[in-house]
Parts: C-alpha cells; sequence; structure tokens
C-alpha cells in the first residue's frame, strides 16, 4: 500500500510525482516506474507486475490532462478523476499531519495515483488559475511537466529540450526553410 507522507509537502509535491510517474510509465521495463516512487517516497519494490499494469493505466489517463488543449478542458479530465474517488475526507496516520485523501483506506497503487492526483491537480489550478501540466514542445520529447508555476508559462520539459528545439528552429530559418 501506497504511503502519503509526503503530503506533508502539499500539492505541489504530488503534482511533480504525478508528471514523473506520467513519463516514468512510458519507459519500457518496470525499473523506472518503482525508481520514481522510491525517489518520492514510496516503496517501489513493493510493487507486484498488476499494480505495475494498474500504475501504467493511471498514468496513461492522467497523461490526458496534460494534453488537454486549453485549461478548461483539462478541468473537465481532472474532475472526472475527482468525481470517480472516494468523498474527501481528512487524515492523519503514520505521524504525518492532517492532510486530504480521496482514495479509500488501503486503495491499491492505480486507483491511490489517479485520486491522490486528481485532489493534487485541482488544488493546483485553483491556486493557480493555470494548466497544471504540459507536454514539451520541443519535436521528438513527448515528456510530460509541471506548468503552473510563477513567471511565464513554460513550453519545455527541460532546459535542454528548450535549447535543442531553439537551435532547431534558428538553423531551419538559416536555410530559409
Ligand atoms: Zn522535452
Amino acid at each position: 500500500m501506497p504511503n502519503v507522507a509526503d503530503f506533508t509537502a502539499g500539492a505541489v509535491t504530488a503534482v511533480r510525482r504525478c508528471a514523473d510517474l506520467i513519463n516514468a510509465a512510458r519507459e519500457p521495463g518496470d525499473d523506472a516506474l518503482r525508481a520514481v516512487l522510491d525517489e518520492h517516497g514510496e516503496d517501489g519494490g513493493a510493487l507486484s507486475t498488476d499494480d505495475v499494469a494498474a500504475l501504467r493505466t493511471a498514468a496513461g489517463e492522467l497523461r490526458a490532462i496534460a494534453e488537454a488543449a486549453t485549461l478548461e478542458d483539462a478541468v473537465a479530465r481532472i474532475n472526472e478523476h475527482l468525481g470517480a474517488g472516494e468523498r474527501p475526507r481528512l487524515s492523519a496516520h503514520d505521524g504525518s499531519p492532517w492532510h486530504l485523501h480521496t482514495d479509500a483506506p488501503g486503495a491499491s497503487w492505480g486507483p491511490w495515483l489517479r485520486a491522490s492526483s486528481a485532489m493534487a491537480l485541482a488544488i493546483t489550478v485553483a491556486e493557480t488559475q493555470r494548466r497544471p501540466l504540459d507536454v514539451c514542445a520541443a519535436s521528438g520529447c513527448d515528456r510530460v511537466f509541471v506548468a503552473a508555476g510563477r513567471g511565464r508559462p513554460r513550453r519545455y520539459c527541460s532546459e535542454t529540450c528548450a535549447t535543442r528545439d531553439r537551435a532547431a528552429k534558428f538553423r531551419a530559418r538559416h536555410r530559409g526553410e
């Protein structure tokens, strides 16, 4: 069963974990998925093959939120996930402070990822009025990144992709394309 100790850091941590898991779910093999869970304080080694499959399915559904064309479209998709969760409740367990849950006690990994991500994404939209996740604009990259934040909206998953894409566009202009 997942633990939720890292919820103490708030919605941002859960949104970042959601993005990392969406990306890891696209990697071949299970190692990336397990490693990301470990990085976020979960026990990735405890996952069964079924758990991994359930996480992959949930991650694929959550990817649609990042791929949404508009904020309104992203919100509609988040609401669908919120509606599929349990009644929200406050919980303090395993030494954690009070935090919100919309997953059932003892939920398996798929429903846990869906419910905890939907809650965190909803809080983030309410706080920032921006789409919480986006897909990298660089050609050949489909990584999801956390888009909500201060300053100008980002378009790339990383500085590497931003630099590579700018260089490619510069070369294309230079060739008169
Ligand atoms: Zn990228």
